[in-house]
């Protein structure tokens, strides 16, 4: 972690929505198809819903047809940290804000062009600012 929010998680309970708290600090995933801002074309940004770090950009917002918020890159290289996930028996890597450390969901190798990612992400886990 490059920087981090010293907020323990019983700060954070306090802070947060039950249902975001599940998603942020425990890893939870909301089910697909019932985010907010899985149809969402406006432009404009979206920000970690647990300390604001601006994520994810309107810009490289596409439709993977997965169910969730799906952007071939992050806001910044900065903006997010990746890291090895191998629960539930499988290879994935979840994707945290890099200044709280807060969950917002897991990238995958069969993105669009020009990166071939998907960031397959938890509307929950992020507050949308329009430009
Ligand atoms: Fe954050």
């Amino acid at each position: 972690m490059r920087q981090r929010i010293p907020r323990s998680e019983e700060e954070w309970r306090k802070i947060l929505a039950p249902e975001e708290f599940h998603v942020l600090r425990e890893k939870g995933t909301e089910p697909p198809f019932t985010g907010k801002y899985l149809y969402n074309k406006k432009k404009g940004v979206y920000r970690c819903a647990g300390c604001g770090n601006e994520v994810f950009l309107s810009d490289s917002k596409y439709d993977s047809g997965t169910g969730w918020p799906s952007f071939w890159a992050p806001a910044s290289k900065e903006s997010i940290e990746p890291k090895p996930d191998n629960s539930l028996g499988m290879r994935r890597t979840e994707v945290l804000c890099s200044k709280c450390g807060g969950h917002l969901g897991h990238v995958f190798n069969d993105g669009p062009e020009p990166t071939g990612l998907r960031y397959c992400m938890n509307s929950i886990a992020l507050d949308f600012y329009e430009k």
